[in-house]
């Protein structure tokens, strides 16, 4: 029996991957829903080749443009909205969801997946990020499984597979540094959007390599992997390693340090969650160590990129800061984007809302929406003034 697929997010970056390794294990794997927003084009591709039962797309207008688009003799169900995406990450027969939606966007068909016990492989840290304790808590009543598709947590998941909970010493988050690592303080205020797009070893969507660049893109990570693992915020910390070949490491009680290795694949982390408990052949390029000869670490300038210690602060504050974080993040970056305001308001924006906030504890999912809509309202306004 192939066990069957429905992709949020598959015209993105991870979803495109993700479609290339289940092409590569047709055997084992069928597609029956996607989601592609409005990207009917790319859709339309993956419709024909994988033919899904149902797709999801942006409104009733990408609908109509998908039907023009595809042949008449596609039986498939159109649908849109978050309404759309709630339908294919709940879908009876579906065993495993991957979520590879950018940002918010992701939490209320990732929560409503997890309500349905279903296996999910998260690549949106945002969902995790905003709710990770209430999705982690659901999980476990529900009986679902939230497995990581993020290289890093992928990582650690992979060191911690046959490890006692109580042996874990510390986690060791690896950061590339992103595009504007080596810049100065000065050069950072005036960076341009191409600057920092312009990621040394990974190629992604436009939200995480700006997140890169700021170091939030760690930031959430430490977020995620606090729920992902359940372990202490105290006991996670960020190392710079550039060459980002080491893709997390976990340190054991004994001085012992377990690190996974590979090439700058996501399609590695996607099979891996595909897959798991699992580990399966695959013929995608291998990482030749006496090539790249030596790998280097150093400590994070949380200075120079105040990003992280937001991040680390809202974990420390808790309740629905993490979601303000989050909500104010997404807002900040879009303005960057947009040229609207400078790469160094990015922090700014994000400390002065969290500063406003008045966190809510143990919220249920209407809390942390209440909290994100807040957050981006207020942020806008920030941007507004700079
Ligand atoms: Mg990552």
């Amino acid at each position: 029996m192939r066990k069957k697929v429905a992709i949020l997010g598959s015209t993105g970056s991870i979803g495109q991957q993700t479609l290339e390794v289940i092409r590569k294990y047709s055997n084992e794997f069928e597609v029956v829903g996607l989601s592609g927003w409005e990207n009917t084009a790319s859709l339309k591709e993956q419709i024909s080749l994988f033919r899904p039962k149902v797709a999801v797309v942006k409104n009733e207008y990408t609908v109509r443009k998908l039907k023009k688009d595809l042949d008449n003799s596609s039986d498939i169900k159109l649908l849109w909205g978050t309404e759309g995406l709630v339908k294919i990450s709940t879908l009876e027969e579906a065993d495993i969801i991957v979520v590879a939606i950018t940002g918010i966007a992701s939490l209320i068909p990732t929560f409503e997946a997890v309500k349905k016990g279903k296996k999910i492989a998260l690549a949106s840290k945002e969902a995790m990020v905003a709710a990770g304790e209430l999705l982690v808590n659901e999980a476990k009543l529900r009986n679902a499984k939230i497995l990581p598709i993020d290289s890093e947590h992928s990582a650690i998941l992979q060191c911690l597979k046959n490890e006692q909970k109580d042996c874990i010493e510390k986690i060791i988050l690896t950061a590339s540094g992103g595009a504007l690592y080596d810049f100065t303080e000065t050069a950072l205020k005036n960076v341009s959007i191409e600057d920092a797009l312009n990621h040394p070893t990974w190629k992604m969507g436009k939200k995480v390599t700006i997140d890169s660049a700021t170091l939030m893109n760690k930031g959430l990570e430490v977020i995620e992997a606090k729920w992902f693992f359940n372990i202490p915020v105290n006991k996670i910390e960020i190392v710079i390693h550039p060459q980002s070949y080491i893709h997390s490491m976990v340190q054991f009680i004994d001085g012992t340090i377990l690190a996974q290795i590979s090439e700058h694949d996501m399609k590695i982390p996607i099979q891996y969650a595909l897959f798991y408990p699992n580990r399966t052949i695959n013929n995608f390029s291998r990482l030749e160590l006496t090539k790249i000869g030596q790998l280097t670490f150093k400590k994070p300038n949380f200075n120079k990129f105040p990003c992280i210690k937001l991040a680390y602060q809202a974990l420390e504050i808790g309740g629905t800061m993490p979601a303000v974080l989050n909500g104010a993040n997404e807002i900040a970056v879009n303005a960057f984007l947009d040229s609207q305001i400078s790469f160094s308001a990015i922090p700014l924006i994000i400390q002065n809302t969290m500063k406003e906030h008045k966190p809510k504890y143990n919220p249920n999912i209407s809390d942390i929406l209440d909290a994100d809509y807040w957050a981006r309202e207020r942020a806008l306004g920030f941007c507004i003034l700079e």
